[in-house]
């Protein structure tokens, strides 16, 4: 790495690259996060229904993804807007778990819920709204499970790295970090995705970096491009919002990708992750096509 990255970056001298520290790999079940294979972790905004969720579940590991995401806590925009099953959610993502074999990644919005989300998650996501809760940090990091942490939507990438570094001072090393873009003056999409940001990280920390397109963009028409963006920066996998019917999604159905979309985006990634030489999943698992395709439309599901 360069001096003057070192210099810039030398309050968190734990996230940085070195001789003996050159990635880190997170084990989460079977799965390393940083490690060969490009993971995808796909689900839904929020968990709404059991069969929401498992329908989801189901349709996103035959397309490839490894790991489920779903907010049973929901930090939401309008303190009006639905805020989330709260336990009831996390016993269906631990249903969920059992019947797919995905990981689930969920998050803890307070202190006091850490110990109630941990139980059910695989892996701890800390929204954008939260990064510098340090109280929330230290208690995610003291409950020994994996962090996803997301960047602040105006957090600079020191801002990031300084909340990782809180993480990794708690003993607990298994952090991810998450790019889900930023405000800027820009409007027309929900953030700004900061791809420089992907780049940069890769090449001054050890620490695994996922890309989170669908709340980069705000649109799902937009998320697939963004998603091979981040394929080409550098990214160590993904996290995609993807719903059985986005147009009665409870949250965030406009950057939702439905089951075909999602499937097309998975395929359209291909070429771009073979090219990095990342494994495929989905080929190793020898899921066919067709089977990929055995699909119904999901109306009837909210
Ligand atoms: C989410 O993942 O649904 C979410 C609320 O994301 P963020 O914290 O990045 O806004
Ligand atoms: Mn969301």
């Amino acid at each position: 790495m360069r001096d003057d990255w070192r210099k810039r970056f030398a309050e968190t001298p734990d996230c940085l690259k070195s001789a003996r520290r050159r990635q880190t790999i997170v084990p989460v079940l079977d799965i390393e996060v940083g490690g060969d294979e490009f993971i995808t972790m796909a689900g839904p905004c929020s968990v709404e229904t059991e069969f929401q969720l498992m329908a989801t579940a189901n349709r996103v590991r035959r397309a490839g993804a490894r790991i489920l995401r779903g907010g049973a806590f929901k930090p939401r925009s309008s303190p009006y807007a639905f805020q989330g099953l709260g336990l009831n959610g996390l016993k269906i993502l631990a249903r969920a778990r059992e019947e797919s074999g995905l990981a689930i990644v969920t998050e803890a919005m307070s202190e006091d819920d850490v110990p109630m989300v941990a139980e059910y998650a695989d892996i701890l996501q800390i929204g954008a709204r939260s990064m510098e809760n340090y109280s929330l940090l230290e208690a995610a990091a003291r409950s020994g499970r994996p962090v996803l942490l997301k960047r602040g939507m105006a957090a600079t990438i020191a801002d990031l790295l300084r909340s990782a570094q809180l993480i990794l001072d708690c003993g607990n090393p298994n952090v991810i970090l998450c790019e889900r873009g930023i405000r800027t003056f820009e409007t027309a999409t929900r953030n700004t995705f900061d791809v420089g940001a992907i780049a940069l990280l890769k090449q001054i920390s050890h620490l695994p970096v996922i890309a989170d397109p669908s709340h980069a963009a705000g649109h799902r028409d937009l998320v697939p491009a963004l998603a091979r963006i981040a394929v080409a920066a550098g990214a160590d996998g993904l996290l995609v919002e993807v719903h059985p019917n986005p147009e009665k999604a409870w949250s965030d159905g406009e950057q939702s990708l439905d089951f075909a979309g999602f499937d097309e985006m998975m395929d359209a990634l291909d070429p771009w992750i073979a090219l990095r030489g990342l494994e495929l999943e989905r080929r190793r698992r020898g899921v066919s096509r067709r089977e990929a395709a055995d699909l119904r439309p999901m109306e009837a599901v909210g």
